[in-house]
């Protein structure tokens, strides 16, 4: 569903990713880990075009992600994104973040779209605060309305990028198990980075490293992190680990 193929990135002359070749089947959860500045949010942010590439490519289905056609629109609502801050809309409430999306992209029905957003905030245990304001929530909650507002959507896959690393540790649980359930119950296409390595092991089905702008090693997960065979990624896991 979504595929690198030899894909090149540069910022001016600093090569950051170097000739990628990955793919995220329908309905798995694939961890991408790497050390801090190996690339990792960069290889998100080119899936739904927020960040052009410059050589090779990134198909999502059947659709050649380039940021410069008109269909990259198309992309960006197949597609959703959840940040490591929550980037909620400070002057909405949380049914209103999460009916956004639907309403103004997407053009649906507000009285469809709020039934359906309060089920999405019920399904990540926020029921009682629907009508709360970001300010008055807590970093789990917010980052709960952050995850609701991208299914809200509709999207084929989910990127997440340290969508708990800003948390405060107790928070970092319920975030966590509201993601295992999207991956279990609702089968969702996730590429999730993360530094979260007991997540990894078993929500995950595979695990890339990315390293040196490359996918430096790749495996099922479990393997991967018991048994890592690069000398980088067996460092990378000492350090995270
Ligand atoms: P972290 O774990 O710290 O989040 P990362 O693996 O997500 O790191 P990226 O943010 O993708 O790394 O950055 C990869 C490299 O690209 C870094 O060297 C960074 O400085 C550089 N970079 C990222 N965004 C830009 C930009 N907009 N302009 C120039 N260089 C950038
Ligand atoms: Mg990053």
């Amino acid at each position: 569903m979504i595929r690198f193929e030899q894909m090149r990135k540069s910022f001016g002359t600093h090569a950051v990713l170097r000739g990628i070749d990955a793919e995220v089947n329908r309905g798995e959860v694939v961890c991408l880990i790497g050390p801090s500045g190996s690339g990792k949010s960069t290889m998100l942010r080119c899936i739904n075009g927020l960040e052009p590439y410059q050589g090779g490519r990134v198909m999502i289905g059947d659709t050649l992600v380039d940021a410069s056609r008109p269909t990259i629109h198309d992309i960006r609502t197949r597609v959703s994104m959840v940040f490591q801050r929550f980037n909620l809309f400070p002057n909405r409430t949380a049914l209103e973040n999460v009916m956004e999306g639907p309403i103004y992209v997407l053009k649906e029905k507000p009285a469809d779209v709020r039934e359906r957003a309060s089920a999405l905030l019920r399904r990540v245990g926020l029921e009682e605060k629907m009508q709360a304001y970001p300010a008055s929530l807590s970093g789990g909650q917010q980052q709960r309305v952050a995850i609701a507002r991208a299914l809200a959507m509709r999207p084929e896959a989910i990127l997440f990028d340290e969508p708990t690393s800003a948390l405060d540790p107790e928070m970092v649980g319920e975030v966590l198990s509201v993601m295992q359930g999207l991956a279990e119950e609702e089968d969702m296409t996730m590429l999730v980075v993360t530094h979260e390595i007991q997540f990894a092991r078993e929500v995950a089905s595979r695990v890339l490293f990315l390293d040196d702008g490359l996918i430096a090693e790749e495996g099922p997960a479990r393997e991967l992190l018991q048994h890592p065979k690069n000398e980088r990624t067996q460092d990378f896991l000492r350090r995270v680990t």
